[in-house]
Formats: C-alpha cells, sequence, structure tokens
C-alpha cells in the first residue's frame, strides 16, 4: 500500500474494507525502514512501537472518523508507553506515563499513533539541526533542511514514510516546515487545541496541529482534535464547527488583506512570484483582494525572542535530573547534581536561550525587556484586531525564502531567528494560520500563509482548500 495516500483516501479504504489497518500500519513501518535512515524523520519508531501499533490496528474499528489510521507524532508530544525526548539527550530514556489530550482524542476517533518524529531541541529552532540527536533532511534535497521544528512530521510527511503527522508551533514550527517541504501545516488558534501533553517551551505562545498531505486532511485532524479541554486552564470553552461541510466553497466575497509589511525586499524572487500568482488565482476565484498595514511587524521578532526565552527558563526549570530522564552520574551534592545533568543533557541552542531568559527576567532587567515586550506584544495583537476588522483572512510568504542547506546558519543562530519573521507575529497575537503548497522555486517548495481571527479555522481552510485546487499537482512535484 501506497503511504503517499491522503488520510482521507486511507480512511475511505479502510472503511470499505478493501484495506486493512493492519497493512496501514506495516506499510509505514516498511517505508520508514527503508527511506528514513536518509531522511531522519524519526527519531524512534521501534519494533516494540509497531508491534503496539499492530495490536490496536487488529482491534480497530474502521467505521470511525480515523478508525484505523496511523498518524506520526512529534517527540514534543506525549503518547503514554512510548518515548518522549523532545529530541534532547536530557530525556533519553524517558517513557511517557500518559497520553496528551490530542492523542487520547485522536485515539477515540480510531487513529493509531505510529512514530516519534525529530524536532529541534524542546522545539527550538528552525531547521532541526538544534535535534540533540541527528539532523531530519528535507526529502526534496537531502543537502537541505526540512525546516524545523517540527522538520521531523514534515519529512515523513512528504516523504511518505507517514500518511499524516501532528507537529507544535510557538513561532512558526508547523507551518515553516510545511512550506519547506511542500505540505500541508495548520497552526490553530490560541486555546483551540488542547496543550495537554505538549512539553512545554513557551506556554503563552503554542500548541499542536496537523501536518498533512492536504486541506482536507487538515480539517479532517483538527475536527478531532479540537475543542475544551478542562486538563487546559488556556483551552477555549468554544463550539468546535464542522470544518468539512464548509471546506468546498470557495472564496467568493472573502476578503483577503495583504499586509504591506509582509511583502518587502528580502523575499526572493521566485517566492514572491509563487505568492504573487496564488493571490491573482484567489481573486480569480472571487475573493477581494486588499492592500492592508500591521505596522508593528518589524518588532516581532525580538518581541518573541523575549517572551519566548523568558517562558523557556523557567518551563525547562523541571528538568533538573531528579524526576525525568538524564541525571549526571556521581554528583557531589545537590547543586552539582543539577548543574552537570543540565550541563550535560541541553544542546547549546536550549542552553543559549535559557541563559537569554533568565537575563530577561532578571532583576533589574525585567522592565526594559520582559516588560516592554509584553507591550508591544499588545500593539502587534491590536494591529491584527485591527486589519481584522476590514479582512477576513491575511495573506503572505510563510518564509522569505524555500529551504536552506544544512548547517547554513551554524554559526550565525540570529539569521535564522530574523528567517521567522513571517509567522511569528500570529504566535504573538494567538490567531490561527496555515501553509499551504503553492508552487516551486528552483524545485523547493514554497507554502502560502492565510491567517485568520481567533477561531476562523473554518475560513482559513475553505480558503486553503481553494488554493490547493488551483495548483496542478504537477506544479508541485
Ligand atoms: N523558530 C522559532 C524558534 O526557534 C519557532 C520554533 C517553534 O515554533 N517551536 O523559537
Amino acid at each position: 500500500m501506497p503511504v503517499s495516500l491522503t488520510v482521507s483516501a486511507l480512511r475511505a479504504s479502510l472503511a470499505a474494507r478493501s484495506l486493512s489497518p493492519r497493512e496501514a500500519v506495516l506499510a509505514v513501518a516498511a517505508a520508514a525502514a527503508s527511506k528514513d535512515s536518509t531522511l531522519g524523520g524519526y527519531v524512534s519508531l521501534t519494533e516494540a512501537e509497531i508491534n503496539t501499533a499492530l495490536a490496536l490496528a487488529d482491534k480497530a474499528d474502521v467505521t470511525l472518523p480515523l478508525g484505523g489510521v496511523p498518524i506520526a507524532v512529534k517527540d514534543a508530544i506525549a503518547v503514554q508507553g512510548a518515548p518522549l525526548t523532545c529530541a534532547s539527550k536530557i530525556l533519553r530514556g524517558f517513557v511517557s506515563p500518559y497520553d496528551a489530550t490530542v492523542i487520547t482524542r485522536l485515539r477515540a476517533a480510531g487513529a493509531i499513533p505510529l512514530g516519534r518524529t525529530n524536532m529541534d531541541e524542546f522545539a527550538m529552532g528552525s531547521s532541526t539541526e538544534n535535534s540533540g540527536f541527528f539532523p531530519a533532511r528535507n526529502p526534496r534535497d537531502p543537502e537541505r533542511t526540512p525546516g524545523g521544528s517540527s522538520g521531523g512530521s514534515a519529512t515523513v510527511v512528504d516523504a511518505d514514510t507517514a500518511f499524516a503527522a501532528l507537529g507544535s508551533d510557538t513561532g512558526g514550527s508547523i507551518r515553516q516546515p510545511a512550506s519547506f517541504t511542500g505540505i500541508v501545516g495548520l497552526k490553530p488558534s490560541y486555546g483551540r487545541v488542547s496543550r495537554y501533553g505538549l512539553v512545554a517551551f513557551a506556554s503563552s505562545l503554542e500548541g499542536i496541529g496537523p501536518m498533512t498531505k492536504s486541506v482536507r486532511d487538515a480539517a479532517l485532524l483538527l475536527q478531532t482534535m479540537a475543542g475544551h479541554d478542562p486538563l487546559d486552564s488556556t483551552s477555549l470553552n468554544a463550539p468546535v464547527p464542522d470544518y468539512l461541510d464548509t471546506l468546498d466553497r470557495g472564496v467568493k466575497g472573502l476578503k483577503i488583506g495583504l499586509p504591506r509589511e509582509y511583502f518587502i525586499d528580502g523575499i526572493t524572487p521566485g517566492v514572491r512570484a509563487a505568492i504573487e500568482a496564488t493571490v491573482q488565482q484567489l481573486a480569480a476565484a472571487g475573493a477581494e483582494i486588499v492592500d492592508i498595514s500591521l505596522p508593528h511587524t518589524e518588532f516581532a521578532v525580538a518581541t518573541y525572542y523575549i517572551i519566548a526565552t523568558a517562558e523557556a527558563s523557567s518551563n525547562l526549570a523541571r528538568f533538573d535530573g531528579v524526576r525525568y530522564g538524564h541525571r549526571a552520574a556521581q554528583p557531589a551534592d545537590l547543586t552539582d547534581l543539577y548543574n552537570r545533568t543540565r550541563a550535560e543533557g541541553f544542546g547549546p541552542e536550549v542552553k543559549r536561550r535559557i541563559i537569554l531568559g533568565t537575563y530577561v527576567l532578571s532583576s533589574g532587567y525585567y522592565d526594559a525587556f520582559y516588560v516592554k515586550a509584553q507591550k508591544v506584544r499588545k500593539l502587534i495583537r491590536r494591529d491584527f484586531t485591527e486589519a481584522f476588522s476590514k479582512v477576513d483572512l491575511i495573506a503572505s510568504p510563510v518564509t522569505p525564502a524555500t529551504a536552506w542547506k544544512l548547517g547554513t546558519f551554524a554559526d550565525t543562530p540570529l539569521q535564522s531567528y530574523l528567517a521567522d519573521i513571517f509567522t511569528i507575529a500570529a504566535n504573538l497575537a494567538g490567531i490561527c494560520g496555515i501553509s499551504v503548497p503553492c508552487g516551486l522555486s528552483d524545485g523547493l517548495p514554497v507554502g502560502f500563509q492565510l491567517m485568520g481571527p481567533s477561531l476562523a479555522e473554518k475560513n482559513l481552510l475553505q480558503a486553503a482548500q481553494t488554493v490547493e485546487s488551483a495548483l496542478s499537482p504537477l506544479a508541485l512535484r
């Protein structure tokens, strides 16, 4: 069975009993065994995990919405009995004792979690090169990054070693890798999907979302995962609409804004051409294209890297050698245990961020950095509120350029932070966003970003579906 099937196609075959859940699991295992050793998309897909999945497959109820569908899971999301390491040496060997709420919901819908996908350590990065184990590679060109931090999830979906995957997005980590690999990546509105069981990096910014081969699959997975969760105090208590019934309705009458601050000189000509052609297609499909402004965009990267590191420095304090994973050998005393465990367990980017975050929260600098960043965050949020009083959705590139060669930013992390410019504001504002493939530039995928107000996933998916159907599959492969 080809793992190139969409989840929608797979579930139709499973429901019709022309394929079995066992065959689906074995197909993923075989595809991963033949392709993933060079691509590094999975950090874990062991014999034991495959056997657990086969046992679930044999009991799967194929009449359920995702009955018998295997789904790969980013290594930051808890799956009971499976390894949970955030691609960090500090968590090597840690096995999750419980399921994240998204996993509970996916299981209830019949899905089978299978395989842990590679990522930047603790989701800090944009290329999966900060993985504590090995980098993931872009299936379109293995010399290049698949993006990050959910790079492994993007790799396995694009390489057809998974039917679909889950990622998490704190500042672009679902949308940017989706863009770099030519798949669909949806970042739901903050609070739309429970964060319970997502290892925390920057709690006020992040969420879990689907990474899929089609917009329909993203809608299908969101349908299952969305909704209030008493275990996550920031989860929104709002009804979950039917994301699928309007998916093919098109964009007639929708107002789509183009923020002038997102069409800057730094965008490569190939990316610009693909984005502009897509905007034309949306206009031809009946959308009204409106020029808008998000005036505080230039402060988004700096604001994000203050707030995200501040939250990370606090969230990562729990990895101290006492409760989780790695523990330094023969510590002289408690301080030595903490110091050496963290020195040995965390990689350089994680250390950099803990130090930065501790600095911006420290006495004397708190007002100058952290409090100021919170104020700017409010201004960025207000930019979006004002924009969404004029338009239904906002369109932009996901990234200024296509996937870079591995090693490009090894010595200049700040340069890679700057490449997050178009994705970060959505997290600061808590709104929803999606990357949908819109063409190629020099053979590499370009993602089209749509952003919508909080809880506007229905419109967002509908417009993304229009983009997807306007494009011939040949333009993508
Ligand atoms: N690239 C951003 C960072 O390094 C975003 C990561 C993410 O969304 N997890 O923080």
